[in-house]
């Protein structure tokens, strides 16, 4: 197949490029930062997660626990949100703050306008106040019982 769309709308594309937009200057994948933070803002020390869904066990509509493999997939995605944790407050320690933009909040049904999400990512980044701050679908669903 060919790659006929010029645009990647993946949404850690649409989170670097809009926020390159609004002036915010990063680095990728911090890899001396827990956690392989996506996108890292020195200036502001704060880093970006921009999360998958199905990866990091997300309770919201893109969320479906496989049918086939149960005990393989459950076992694997209850280590990515051990990790995601162990992440988080490694973080926290080192004084970084942490936002974390779900997949949902930019794709499918239950999506965010792109410029909203982009407004809240940039007022954390560059507020300075909060530690921690996630950004998901309008009326994310039950948190999954883990
Ligand atoms: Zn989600």
């Amino acid at each position: 197949m060919s790659r006929i769309r010029g645009k990647d709308t993946k949404p850690e594309m649409l989170m670097r490029r809009g926020l390159h937009g609004r002036g915010l200057r990063y680095r990728l994948h911090g890899k001396s930062i827990p956690g392989k933070p996506d996108i890292v803002f020195p200036k502001y020390r704060t880093v970006v997660f921009v999360h998958g869904c199905f990866w990091h066990g997300h309770g919201c509509s893109l969320f479906k626990w496989p049918k086939t493999r149960a005990a393989f997939w459950k076992n694997k995605i209850n280590r990515n949100m051990e990790r995601d944790r162990e992440a988080l407050s490694a973080l926290k320690a080192d004084g970084w703050r942490v936002l974390v933009v779900w997949e949902c909040a930019l794709k499918g049904r239950q999506r965010r306008d792109l410029a909203e999400v982009l407004d809240g990512a940039e007022a954390f980044i560059r507020g300075g106040g909060k530690p921690f701050a996630e950004i998901a679908e309008y009326e994310s669903i039950e948190k999954r019982a883990s």
